[in-house]
């Protein structure tokens, strides 16, 4: 079986063939400016030069016909006809309270997705286009629906309301839904698969740290908390993100700087994190680099990094009552040598033992605990396009 992945954002889309019989990518690529002055097709076969067209991409169809192009093409593609694809998988941010897991698309859906669009409005329309677009060039071929939010459905309802009066819940939706579920789910199974033991025997701590970044707590197979809320603003310090921020800032920086609610939305969202702390670069390979040169902000910003992913792994450590295991995935998590090492020498209060050798590595799995730690402490690799890959080939089948 063959299966197509995409990732559509508001002007970009990202795209996996994958062949589920040995789950190897046939090719994978990018289209980038759609709708804009400049937009190009990067695609890249397997075990062949990579592809650049040039061309005016006004929309999410235009863009997704060049791909199933660039993937028929007698030169550079990998199948021969349209028709070898089996199915196509969606990333889909935000599936609400209504998706607690991967979905087959139909009319029904993708009603409900538009009445999502509220929640999510940068990031569902986009995938909307990409689905309504499959269903005109790809009649017939089943699309399936892989949300952010979906395995975070199973946390109980003290971890996902807010202390808002209720009634905001019941009339907009107004809770904690958690993101990056695809790829807590991914590293947690990885995991419990590597030890060798079932979800439901164990409590694992995934940190998935990038430029975005989130830590979930789970419990026998189940989230019970996440550090993301209604949107992705919330939790950790990111790379442009301000993360957690007592509310009353917000109305304080407006009277201060004159600025209106949007301006402070996009300082919360865009100017804060690392890039907002340090001044420098909200990516952690410059910060690294800058403190290592003394810069002071550059080291304060990964200080109250390290600091604040200790927090979350103390307070959902003591949350779920125990932990048997700590992952790290993601750009940061799984190349940032530092960053593991500040967390996790801190943590023997849990009867962790860190291996500062074994943590030498960066982008492979690897144990990073001492064979005597109570705790164990991993490296794994992400890859939600194999897991959204994988749901579709299941729902299909
Ligand atoms: P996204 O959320 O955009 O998918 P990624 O998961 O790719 O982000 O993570 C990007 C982050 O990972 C950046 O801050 C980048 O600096 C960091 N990163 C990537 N490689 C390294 C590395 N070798 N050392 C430290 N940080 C790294």
């Amino acid at each position: 079986m063959k299966v197509l992945v995409l990732n559509c954002g508001s002007s970009s889309l990202k795209y996996q063939l994958f062949d589920m019989t040995d789950e190897s990518v046939l090719a994978k690529g990018l289209v980038e400016k759609i709708g804009l002055e400049g937009s190009l097709l990067t695609h890249r076969p397997k075990d062949q030069e990579k592809k650049v067209i040039n061309a005016d991409i006004p929309s999410h169809a235009k863009a997704i016909q060049m791909v199933l192009d660039a993937l028929t093409d007698k030169e550079h593609g990998v199948i021969s006809s349209v028709k070898e694809i089996d199915a196509v998988g969606h990333r889909t941010i935000h599936g609400g309270d209504t998706f607690t897991e991967s979905t087959l698309i139909d009319d029904k859906v993708i009603a409900e997705l538009e009445r999502l669009v509220p929640l999510a409005p940068l990031h569902n329309p986009p995938s909307i286009l990409g689905i309504k677009a499959c269903q005109e060039i790809m009649p017939g071929i089943p699309q399936v629906g892989v949300f952010d939010t979906a395995f975070h459905q199973t946390m109980p309802e003290s971890s996902y309301l807010y202390g808002l009066p209720y009634e905001y819940y019941e009339k907009y939706g107004i809770r904690r839904y958690g993101f990056h579920g695809t790829s807590h789910r991914f590293v947690s199974h990885r995991v419990a698969e590597i030890i060798g033991k079932p979800m439901s025997e164990l409590k694992i701590i995934t940190c998935h740290l990038g430029n975005g970044s989130s830590i979930a707590a789970i419990d026998g197979g189940k989230v019970m908390d996440t550090t993301m809320g209604f949107t992705p603003l919330e939790g950790l310090i990111m790379g442009t993100r301000s993360g957690n921020v007592d509310p009353a800032i917000i109305k304080f920086i407006m009277e201060k700087e004159g600025k209106t609610i949007d301006e402070v939305d996009e300082l919360l969202n865009k100017k804060s994190g690392f890039l907002g702390i340090s001044g420098i670069s909200s990516d952690l390979r410059d910060i690294e680099e800058a403190a290592q040169k003394g810069n002071h902000r550059a080291q304060l910003a990964l200080d109250m990094f390290y600091q604040r992913v200790r927090r979350f792994i103390g307070a959902f450590a003591a949350q779920i009552n125990g932990v048997d295991v700590i992952v790290f995935t993601a750009g940061i998590g799984e190349n940032s040598i530092e960053m593991r090492e500040a967390v996790c020498s801190n943590l023997t209060f849990l009867g962790l033992e860190f291996d500062s050798e074994a943590n030498k590595v960066r982008g492979q799995e690897r144990e990073i605990s001492k064979p005597s730690s109570k705790v164990r402490v991993f490296v794994i690799p992400t890859n939600e396009e194999l897991m959204i890959a994988r749901d579709t080939a299941a729902l299909v089948k």
